[in-house]
């Protein structure tokens, strides 16, 4: 058990914990005997292919990789309408792991080259100055993300209003992680027995969303961080759960994951949203896995500011996206994997994002 903040660091005992991980993986029943475990979170991903973690696992556990990384889910159709609106002279803000995203026949960084005037933001308030220092434009804001992203995006509305700022608007495609571990637990083509839940995301919601999945599928759930340890320290109190016949939330990431979350960011998410069926890329509609804007807040919402509806998209048919975000195959399963997709030349979201498992494979699996 690690003790203290720093120990996520010690080699010692990541020898120790992977011993561990060793033992209990032979001592798990014979019906569980091989065993997978779903990593929800795009940075747990990156972590695990950068650091070797499956590696250092036994034979019988797999790590599978899921729906956590924000840009993959974005609909083809969302990146569409972004393009319509920047030919159509709208200024477009957007976090940079969305330039490179395809949608049905172009990418936003194919219409920055073509003189759209679309802007890279570091923070949400990047686009809010934006909008003040050009009054005389209309500035969109690409909202897209996980709880962990909502938050900070709905203290950019409420700063705006404060402001009186009347020229900016958010598109928003919000998701939300404990709808996408119902969906796939109710998959009967996926085999996911337990999850190493997400760091940020567990942040913001705490424990209490996955104690009332946890109840109702008894499926073990561990929330752990990014670090290596943090992870081998994950995997290792799953296999603890399976080897003693339990099946609770484990939070392996108290120094950051308090029991009820991020009150305050829950509180304005509340505030400002209303959960929706969400449509995610590769993967279909998830029932309330969605959050939009609460219609007394349309003056900053693009599709009621522009009377336009985000439609399903036309994304590459041979892109085995929505496969690799539902855990059924690997990256390097798909067939344009490293031969007409890799990062120079992306044709699905997963080679694009920092957090895409197709570009965590391209990078560090060999
Ligand atoms: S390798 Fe490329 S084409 Fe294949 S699933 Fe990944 S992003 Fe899509």
């Amino acid at each position: 058990m690690m003790k203290y903040i720093d120990d996520y660091k010690n080699p010692g005992a990541a020898r120790k914990i992977t011993e561990n991980i060793n033992t209990l993986a032979e001592k798990l029943p014979a019906a569980k005997r091989n065993f997978s475990i779903m990593e929800v979170c795009g940075s747990h991903t990156m972590a695990i292919a950068r650091y070797g973690i499956r590696e250092l696992l036994p034979e019988n556990i797999s790590l599978i990789s899921g729906p956590g990384c924000p840009v993959c889910v974005t609909d083809a159709g969302y990146i569409d309408t972004a393009v319509e609106l920047s030919r159509n002279g709208i200024t477009i803000a957007t976090f940079g792991d969305m330039i490179n995203v395809p949608g049905s026949d172009t990418s936003l960084g194919k219409c920055r080259s073509e003189g759209a005037d679309i802007h890279i933001c570091y923070s949400p308030l990047s686009a809010l100055e934006l909008a003040e220092k050009n009054p005389d434009r209309e500035v969109v804001f690409l909202a897209i993300g996980f709880e962990t992203t909502i938050a900070p995006l709905m203290a950019l509305l409420e700063t705006a209003k404060s402001k009186n700022i009347k020229n900016l608007s958010i598109m928003t495609a919000f998701k939300l992680v404990p709808p996408a571990l119902e969906a796939l637990t109710s998959d009967p083509e996926l085999k996911v027995d337990s999850f190493l839940c997400p760091a940020h995301v567990s942040a913001i919601i705490g424990e209490r969303p996955y104690q009332l999945f946890v109840k109702k599928h008894k499926i073990p759930c561990v929330i752990a961080s990014f670090e290596p340890l943090d992870i081998l320290y994950g995997i290792e109190g799953i296999l603890e759960q399976v080897v003693s016949n339990k099946a609770f939330v484990d939070n392996r990431y108290k120094r950051v994951v308090k029991q009820e979350g991020n009150t305050t960011a829950q509180h304005f998410m509340d505030k400002y949203l209303v959960p929706y069926d969400a449509s995610w890329r590769g993967i279909g509609i998830i029932p309330r896995s969605g959050l939009k804007l609460k219609n007394e807040f349309d003056e900053y919402n693009t599709e009621k500011r522009f009377n336009i509806e985000v439609k399903p998209g036309k994304p590459n048919p041979a892109c085995r996206c929505g496969d690799v975000l539902k855990g059924k195959i690997k990256p390097s399963e798909c067939p344009l994997f490293r031969r007409t997709c890799n990062p120079f030349h992306p044709v699905g979201p997963c080679m694009v994002s920092s957090e895409g498992s197709c570009a965590a494979f391209f990078k560090y699996v060999k």
